[in-house]
């Protein structure tokens, strides 16, 4: 079956899909999204709604004319939890897309040998 074969984009090889590396030239075959990247999505996710939502609590306030909305929507200590409470939403809704969006990719890596 033609279908459970696939190219090893280094060497070439005709390889069965599924195989975790090329037995030719030994390079990984990655499926989906690699950790590295599920790492990277996260972390950048969190700093950013993390940040927004610290910029809305805290700058945004000081500088709106509603006396109505104090830094820190007036929760003190406790409006940190709104800023890592979206910080981790923020980094979960990334991780979903992300994952979405790399699935079904299949790619190859070379592993840190340079040839
Ligand atoms: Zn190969």
């Amino acid at each position: 079956m033609e279908d459970d074969k696939m190219k090893c984009k280094f060497c070439h090889t005709m390889i069965d899909k599924g195989v975790a590396v090329c037995y030719n030239c030994n390079s990984d075959v990655v499926y989906g999204i690699t950790k590295q990247e599920l790492f990277e999505v996260s972390r950048s996710s969190a700093m950013w709604f993390g940040g927004l939502s610290a910029f809305i609590i805290y700058i945004l306030p000081e500088y709106s004319n509603m006396d109505l909305i104090v830094p820190g929507f007036g929760l003190g200590f406790y409006s940190i939890i709104l800023v890592v409470a979206s910080g981790l939403y923020g980094s979960h809704l990334a991780r979903q897309n992300k994952i979405i969006e790399k699935q079904g990719s299949i790619r190859f890596f070379r592993k840190g040998r340079i040839y």
